[in-house]
């Protein structure tokens, strides 16, 4: 039980660390400096248990990976054409729209989510475009 409480909490302290929206082959490779004899399928479960129970967030973009947040709340992100980083917008999610979006379909709208795309400061800096 212990072992699987420092897992999980390796896990979490990795996710919380980093905005980057890692995949779990990322992650495994923190939680490993931490835990090295701790295999990629053990991260796998965990973060796929943390996700059903809502701890973290697992997400998809446009390379269809699955990639996991530990932010929950309803944000939005910002996708770079150029280096593919996934970072977030601090513009809080407008939850007014799915009930506004509800009426006018008659859908059952849940949640919805804005992918923002362009050059991140980085790629703007190095000026190689
Ligand atoms: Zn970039
Ligand atoms: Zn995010």
């Amino acid at each position: 039980m212990y072992k699987k409480t420092r897992q999980k909490k390796a896990i979490m302290d990795v996710l919380k660390a980093t905005s980057s929206h890692p995949t779990a082959e990322w992650v495994y490779d923190q939680v490993k400096k931490e835990i090295p004899n701790i295999s990629l399928g053990t991260v796998y479960r965990n973060l796929k248990m943390m996700n059903d129970t809502g701890e973290i967030k697992e997400r998809y973009f446009r390379d269809g990976i699955g990639r996991f947040d530990a932010r929950i709340d309803n944000h939005y992100h910002f996708i770079c054409e150029l280096c593919g980083k996934i970072s977030d917008i601090n513009e809080p999610g407008n939850n007014n729209l799915n009930s506004v979006i509800s009426e006018k379909t008659g859908l059952y709208i849940n949640s919805h989510s804005i992918e923002f795309t362009g050059l991140c400061t980085e790629c703007m800096n190095t000026g190689e475009m």
